[in-house]
């Protein structure tokens, strides 16, 4: 029996997409791998609200976290960490010998937009490095507030983790003054693993140019310049199982379902498993900032949750213990990609029944 997946990643596909990985090959300097590529970055650039470019890595979305810091880091970059995901950027920042400092709020909580002012008023970062979803703790930080922030530093590159919110809690990425903005394909999208995108601003891209040591693969400024003279293709072989899947699937989501309707339909999830868990358990960090994408759930009965779990895999369900440090306390439920509210439904009362509460 196929278990289907309440996990942060990867989520359920659907057949219709997965379909699309399995189409014959297309040769990646054609003209028709172009019109692809092109046509995913215009889509991607409605979903993101932005003019800025759009780069695509045959990679999951660490790989383009790598670029961003590494391409666009000149002095030191300011990691303003919320949990597990967050401090991530500080981890890729040191393996790769870049100075940087890391900012962390109390697990459950945001980044203070007031703290963040302060601290780079200090100036001595050319790089922010924020999270949007915070898929470990279940919290999501207040971007219209930050972008308050953004705009008193003009001279900063801002990056912000969208690996877990694209394409499923709306951030127009022009308005807020986001530089680099990252996301995966297994996420909110509804893809399998293995391809990610970013936006790239043109102060992304002039800040890349004076930084000397950008690496091969992930360079943000190469990857930029071979897509603008080569009519959007790569310097390596792209994933174009990947890019025919994500194509088909970015058309799904804004011209059949509607990317209003996607966040609605996000946020109609995330009400429902909410309620059921303030209603069985406690809902785990700052009830202002919750997650659209994903429920983080402190685990107050004690549950344990590899049994829940097999419980639910005899049902063809699967959910997520926590993540990091909170792997005991809480467990997480996910409501992203193209999960609909009856399966959301469905998953909780099978809990309710496996744990007969
Ligand atoms: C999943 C996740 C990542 C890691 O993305 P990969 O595609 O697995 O490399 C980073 N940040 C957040 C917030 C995530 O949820």
């Amino acid at each position: 029996m196929h278990t289907k997946l309440f996990i942060p990643g990867p989520v359920e596909v659907r057949e219709d997409v997965l379909s699309k990985i399995a189409l014959p090959q297309i040769g990646h300097r054609t003209k028709e791998a172009s019109e692809l590529q092109r046509r995913i970055s215009e889509n991607m650039q409605r979903v993101w609200n932005t003019k800025d470019e759009i780069i695509l890595s045959t990679s999951s979305g660490s790989g383009l976290m790598e670029g961003a810091i590494r391409s666009c880091t000149g002095k030191k970059a300011a990691v303003f960490s919320i949990g597990a995901f967050g401090k991530k950027w500080y981890e890729i920042a040191r393996a790769n010998g870049i100075e940087a400092d890391i900012f962390e709020s109390n697990m459950g909580d945001i980044s203070d937009p007031n703290l963040m002012d302060k601290a780079l008023s200090r100036g001595k970062y050319d790089l922010v490095a924020i999270t949007h979803n915070e898929t470990s703790t279940g919290i999501a930080n207040p971007m219209e507030e930050i972008a308050q922030v953004i705009k008193k530093y003009p001279d900063l590159v801002f990056c912000l983790d969208m690996v877990s919110s694209a394409g499923g809690h709306k951030v127009n990425l022009d308005q807020i003054g986001i530089d680099i903005a990252i996301t995966s394909s297994q996420k909110c999208l509804g893809l399998p693993a293995g391809i990610s995108l970013c936006s790239l601003s043109k102060k992304a891209i002039e800040r890349a140019k004076i930084v000397k040591n950008r690496g091969y693969y992930f360079d943000l400024l190469k990857l930029y310049d071979h897509i603008i003279k080569k009519d959007y293709q790569y310097p390596s072989t792209p994933s174009i199982s990947h890019m025919f899947a994500l194509d088909y699937q970015l058309d799904y989501i804004l011209n059949v379902e509607g990317i209003e309707n996607r966040y609605q339909r996000h946020l109609d999830m995330a009400k429902i498993v909410r309620d059921w868990a303030r209603d069985k358990f406690q809902i785990f960090g700052n009830e202002q900032h919750l997650s659209r994408t994903v429920t983080t759930i402190a685990n107050t009965r004690n549950i344990n949750v590899e049994d829940l779990n097999n419980g639910l895999k005899e049902r063809g369900m699967m959910i997520s213990n926590g993540y990091g440090d909170l792997k005991e306390e809480t467990f997480r439920i996910a409501h992203m990609g193209d999960t609909q509210v009856e399966d959301i439904n469905e998953l909780l009362n099978n809990i309710n029944d496996i744990l007969k509460i």
